[in-house]
């Protein structure tokens, strides 16, 4: 893949654009789509090449991400969790571990998902509460993970957990055949990203030895914050600055198409103008924002990491303001839900309290523009 956003905007007008109503109308994760993925080699975009993926990174991943959200933003953000959970695989998995999912990712379809939230430390994901009891070869798991995106459809489930080390924490992968593994389906009605299938995850004496664990015993926070952290951030800025892009595109075309009695459009209203103005404004600057992200965290630019921060900020908060102007334009058609205007503004309230929160966010950039440490 050459030009990897031109390719995800194609491929998304193809699969993913027909499924993405009924995504939002019938709850229904988009598993048409993801068969395509498959298919069509964007599931083994961050494969290395030697396992027979396309070796791709951080700019390309937030490439996809946002082609993709600028259609369905369901089916993006449940794919750019895929793409983290591989690169902790990549990163620190053992080769066992790496053969394994990559030939599953590779030659199968499969894909992956995190269950990393849990009810009692919510949008600090980091501190994961359920039981890990260390028993020879063998570690059993007991507990619930709160919203995990894709249940049941992803193959492959990243888990945190605590470490036997006094403090640490360890990040697994649990296969779904995994005995004790089930997911409490009918817990997820989310006001937005309803195709997501965000649903509780069980654990009852869920046991996998140790060629699971992803990386050196312990070693969990590390990946958290060197892997997860820039992907999912950085994701998660593409994902909301698509939804803003889409926004715009609907609204104005839609000014267009409206039509009044005398022949004029909407488009003709200077106040409408303003108005989509501003939506592009917004759009635009968080896109740009989010691109820019992505290149200087790969790079390793010093300013990387309060970049992929800033930009997932100013991305979900543009999503949330770029919907409520798209609102106002769309008038009664949009309110009655003529337009996916009303779908697109609820999948953008998901920015705001997707863990890290945009307000935790907003502490940790401040930290990070003055050299403090995270968290
Ligand atoms: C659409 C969707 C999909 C999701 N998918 C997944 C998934 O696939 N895997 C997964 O593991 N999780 C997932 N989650 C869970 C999510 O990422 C959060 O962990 C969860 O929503 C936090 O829930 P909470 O209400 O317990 O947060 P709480 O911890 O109760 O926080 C609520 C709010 O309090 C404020 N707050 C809390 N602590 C601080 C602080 N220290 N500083 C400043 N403000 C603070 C923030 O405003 C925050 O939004 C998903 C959530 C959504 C909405």
């Amino acid at each position: 893949m050459d030009n990897v956003y031109q390719e995800g905007r194609q491929f998304a007008t193809s699969y993913i654009l027909p499924h993405t109503e009924m995504t939002d109308l019938e709850s229904r994760f988009p598993k048409e789509s993801f068969q395509e993925l498959g298919a069509q080699g964007f599931l083994k975009l961050l494969v290395p090449e030697e396992y027979g993926g396309q070796g791709k990174g951080l700019v390309e991943h937030t490439e996809a991400v946002l082609a993709f959200a600028e259609t369905c933003s369901t089916t993006a953000l449940c794919y750019m969790m895929h793409n983290v959970a591989l690169m902790c695989i990549l990163t620190h998995g053992s080769d066992e571990l790496k053969k394994q999912i990559f030939t599953d990712v590779v030659e199968n379809g499969k894909f992956l998902a995190l269950a990393y939230s849990e009810i009692g430390t919510g949008t600090h994901f980091y501190n994961p509460e359920i039981r890990a009891d260390l028993n020879g070869e063998y570690t059993t798991f007991n507990g619930v993970k709160s919203m995990v995106t894709s249940a049941t459809h992803a193959s492959y489930y990243l888990v945190l957990a605590p470490s036997v080390e006094e403090g640490k924490i360890n990040n697994w992968a649990l296969p779904i055949e995994a005995e004790g593994l089930s997911f409490d389906m009918s817990e997820w009605n989310g006001l937005g990203m309803r195709g997501n299938s965000s649903c509780p995850m069980r654990l009852e004496n869920v046991t996998l030895d140790s060629s699971y664990r992803i990386g050196a015993e312990g070693s969990g926070a590390q990946q958290v914050f060197e892997v997860v952290a820039p992907f999912f951030i950085a994701g998660l800025g593409a994902v909301y600055s698509g939804v803003s892009m889409h926004l715009f595109e609907i609204t104005s075309q839609y000014a267009v198409d409206r039509k009044y009695p005398d022949g004029s459009s909407l488009s003709n209203i200077e106040t409408v103008q303003i108005h989509i103005g501003d939506i592009y404004k917004s759009a635009a600057a968080a896109k740009a924002f989010v691109l820019d992200a992505a290149r200087a965290g790969a790079n390793g630019d010093a300013d990387g990491l309060a970049k992929i921060l800033g930009a997932r900020i100013v991305a979900s908060e543009s999503a949330i303001e770029c919907g409520r102007l798209a609102m106002r334009i769309g008038g009664g058609k949009a309110y009655n839900k003529a337009l996916p205007t009303e779908r697109l503004l609820r999948d953008a309230y998901a920015g705001q309290v997707m863990a890290p929160s945009v307000d935790v966010l907003n502490v940790w950039l401040g930290k990070a523009l003055t050299g403090q440490p995270i968290p």
